[in-house]
């Protein structure tokens, strides 16, 4: 185009329209830069959460190891109770790590179903049985509604990924134990129709508020309650637990209502992979009373 040749109207067009694809463009670096800066920042939050996750229960577990190392031989009682918190301790660790993990591998995209034969019976069992303790010092009671389960009875046997599966429950139970109040019941119950798996995980707790359902999936978000100031947290299970879901093609639904409790749903198709890597069994030392009460 030659500028000489344009009329002062189309001149002052045409430099309009520059200005303006400028500015877009300058509108566009902007949004880029802010981007950035919000990626900047969630890498340094995550870093400096994390840190706090690991350094406290380690500084913890050293502190008390020493204590015991400095214990009189025969205070049995005081290095019980001193065994007890270091257990306690590492498990949140251990819990919080494999957490952290499975939050690292599926922001690089590194995590990839592995499918199993899993027998859903012996992993529900074992994941009520790592939690036991948790349970036991809030006096909660866990009815695990298996006995109904007349397709699980006969074959409990589910093509899934077993360790996914496992810290989907592990974080719904955690969080059931953490909010429930004390001496009252959670309820698991499960069952396979149509090749989908559906557990559910029912406390009867402090509840959420019908406004943060749908942020309680958001990374580090916890909900601003008495209970979470005291309580420890990272706000990392349930979006963790929301990706592994949707990373097994499956869905989480929940339901809650203040000072009466929350049931979350999770569905989870079962795979069609062809190319099975084994049979997950899992051990357990589990006793039922008659009401499948369990402890
Ligand atoms: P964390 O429990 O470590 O804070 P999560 O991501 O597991 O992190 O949960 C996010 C928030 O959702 C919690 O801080 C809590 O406010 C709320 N929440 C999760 N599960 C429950 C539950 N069963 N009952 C009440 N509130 C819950």
């Amino acid at each position: 185009m030659n500028i000489s040749q344009l009329t002062k109207d189309e001149l002052i067009l045409e430099l309009e329209k520059k200005i303006n694809e400028n500015n877009e463009i300058s509108k566009n670096l902007k949004k880029t830069n802010k981007n950035l800066k919000e990626s900047e920042n969630f890498k340094s939050n995550f870093i400096s959460n994390i840190t706090n996750e690991i350094i406290n229960p380690f500084s913890s577990i050293l502190g008390l190891s020493k204590n015991i190392l400095d214990t009189k031989d025969n205070d049995i009682s005081k290095i019980k109770n001193m065994a007890k918190l270091i257990y306690s301790e590492a498990f949140d660790l251990d819990f919080q790590l494999k957490n952290i993990f499975a939050a690292a591998k599926t922001e690089s995209g590194e995590i990839e179903p592995e499918i199993m034969n899993v027998d859903i019976n012996e992993l529900i069992l074992s994941v009520l049985n790592t939690f036991k303790f948790k349970a036991n010092e809030k006096m909660l009671s866990i009815i695990f509604n298996y006995d109904n389960n007349i397709e699980l009875k006969n074959n409990s046997f589910f093509k899934t990924d077993s360790d996914k599966l496992k810290l989907i429950l592990s974080n719904l139970l955690s969080n059931s134990i953490k909010y429930s109040n004390a001496a009252s019941k959670i309820e698991i119950k499960l069952w396979i129709k149509n090749n989908k798996l559906s557990i559910i995980v029912e406390d009867n707790g402090i509840g959420i508020d019908k406004k943060n359902l749908d942020l309680i999936f958001d990374r580090f978000k916890r909900i601003d309650t008495s209970i979470n100031s005291i309580n420890k947290g990272h706000g990392l299970g349930l979006s963790v637990t929301k990706a592994l879901i949707n990373m097994l093609n499956g869905e989480i639904k929940v339901k809650s209502k203040i000072n009466v409790g929350s049931t979350f749903h999770v569905s989870i198709p079962e795979s069609e992979a062809t190319n099975i890597d084994g049979i997950a069994l899992d051990d357990n030392e589990f006793f039922f009373n008659n009401d499948n009460e369990i402890f």
